[in-house]
């Protein structure tokens, strides 16, 4: 397989900043190490439409500058994944505090803060059209003085911007419950649970905000990562200041922990979280957690932390249905005052199902080059700008169906795909199956080799070669091969 571009990345960085110094080589790394989070948080297709061309500029103070080329992509940028770039800079690097999003060609002017020198090659009055107003520059929530403390919370992560639907209803329910401060006892821990993208951080995060800040009571939150959770844990070990982590941790009113199946095979840090777990709860505090799995199902995590994590309210964020991903999409749309007509947002709620980031993260993409561009939101600008997406949901064709689609075209038996037999107009359809399996799945030669009869890897090579070849040469068989390319592709 591959290297991600983010690991390709960190590979150059590893070879050649050595040299530089060991402050810029850690500081390198460290980037590199956000990116590939980064990469993975908000999927291969968002990074590389957004963030490819983000470049380090350095660390001053608490201070961590990116520079992106167009205020474009700055604006985006800091509006769309501002909140994640500094909550991922701050579990990597513990000196950072805030992350600033500059254009390249930046210029500081005497006393009116950042003035750009860049322009031209962006669009950046359709930008602010597109998304609305530009939000300030992403910085640790300042909630800290308010009564969070180690959190970066997303401040589009509220109740308010979460669409309830089936599938979250528990657990929207529960998370309320909480987030009132007076959820009875049953509640503790509220353990809310569920896939990728299905908003179990959106709820947390929402939880966290009421709490600090709608309530009358001063309350006090701790919300973090469970990898935050580890770093904080390892830095009190180094520094030998475990006793005043373990005071700031048992102090806090509501602890709240994201992505626990972090903590799978951590054995010291899952020891520690137990035993703050169980101060807390002994105090009457309230815990809150999420993972991927149901407590039952996280296997690795200790029995007795299971049982702990099992015995207050567990809530399952299901996977979405088409009925809620249209709520979402129109509420989304209407938040960016975009116009997205009820085919497009079908379309797209037909097409992306599993995970709502994504399915955000495309919408977002189609308006912003609606308005980029000045061209109104159609199916057919969804096809062309999302095409990359599109593909990554069609349907994954087998190697079977490749061989009877073929097979068919041809005029053969679907068992002459198998045999042994040579005569030419059978060997030629063979190699081109062969080589459109190639081509349309992920299997590797040895496989295909074995599902065309036990044939040899290198038997499989050499069709591809072949059918390449030919279709250089012979216009016939190019048609024949992109027909049955296109037939098995939709
Ligand atoms: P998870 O933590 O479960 O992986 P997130 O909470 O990070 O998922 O959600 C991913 C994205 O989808 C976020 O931008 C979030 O706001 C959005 N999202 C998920 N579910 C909903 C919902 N029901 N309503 C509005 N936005 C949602
Ligand atoms: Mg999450």
């Amino acid at each position: 397989m591959g290297l991600t571009e983010a690991q390709a990345q960190e590979r150059d960085i590893e070879r050649f900043a050595a040299p530089q110094g060991q402050d810029e080589a850690v500081l390198a790394r460290q980037w590199a190490q956000v990116r590939a989070r980064l990469q993975e948080e908000i999927g291969e297709v968002e990074y590389r439409t957004w963030l490819r061309q983000a470049v380090l500029h350095g660390l001053d103070g608490d201070e961590i500058t990116v520079m992106l080329p167009t205020r474009f992509l700055r604006d985006f940028v800091n509006k769309e994944y501002g909140a994640l770039l500094t909550a991922l800079w701050q579990a990597t690097n513990p000196v950072v505090r805030r992350v600033d999003i500059r254009t390249r060609a930046v210029q500081r002017a005497p006393e009116a803060g950042v003035v750009d020198a860049a322009g031209g090659a962006d669009n950046a009055g359709a930008l602010e059209a597109a998304l609305g107003e530009p939000r300030p520059r992403a910085t640790l929530a300042k909630a800290e003085d308010r009564g969070v403390v180690l959190a970066a919370l997303d401040p589009r992560f509220t109740f308010e911007t979460f669409v309830v639907g089936k599938p979250n209803e528990f657990a929207y329910a529960c998370a309320r419950r909480v987030a009132d401060g007076q959820a009875p006892a049953g509640f503790n821990p509220l353990f809310l649970y569920g896939g990728v993208g299905l908003g179990k951080t959106h709820l947390m995060h929402a939880i966290a905000w009421e709490l600090s800040h709608r309530a009358e009571r001063d309350v006090t939150v701790a919300y973090m990562s469970a990898e935050k959770f580890m770093h904080r844990f390892i830095s009190a070990l180094r520094k030998q200041s475990t006793l005043e982590f373990k005071n700031e941790l048992r102090s806090v009113d509501v602890l709240m922990i994201d992505d626990l199946q972090f903590l799978i095979g951590k054995d010291g840090t899952q020891e520690e979280f137990f035993h703050t777990f169980n101060a807390l709860v002994d105090a009457g505090k309230q815990i809150v957690v999420s993972a991927d799995k149901s407590p039952s199902d996280l296997s690795g995590i200790e029995d007795r932390l299971r049982t702990r994590l099992g015995c207050g309210m567990v809530a399952d964020v299901h996977a979405t249905t088409y009925e809620l991903r249209m709520a979402i999409l129109e509420a989304k749309a209407a938040r960016a005052g975009a116009d997205v007509p009820v085919k497009v947002q079908e379309f797209l709620a037909q097409k992306i199902t599993s995970n709502v980031r994504e399915l955000e993260g495309a919408l977002n993409r189609l308006v912003a080059h609606a308005h980029l561009f000045n061209r109104p939101v159609t199916i057919e600008t969804a096809h062309e700008v999302l095409h990359d997406v599109l593909r990554a949901y069609d349907r994954k064709v087998t190697i079977e169906e490749i061989q009877k689609q073929v097979a068919d075209h041809f005029n053969i038996r679907v068992a002459e795909m198998a045999s042994a037999r040579r005569a030419r107009n059978i060997v030629r359809p063979r190699q081109i199956a062969m080589f459109l399996a190639k081509q349309l799945t992920t299997r590797s030669l040895p496989e295909i080799g074995r599902k065309f009869g036990n044939r040899d890897h290198t038997t499989v090579m050499h069709a591809v070669k072949q059918v390449t070849a030919l279709c250089e040469k012979d216009a016939g068989v190019a048609e024949d091969v992109e027909l049955l390319r296109r037939s098995l592709s939709v």
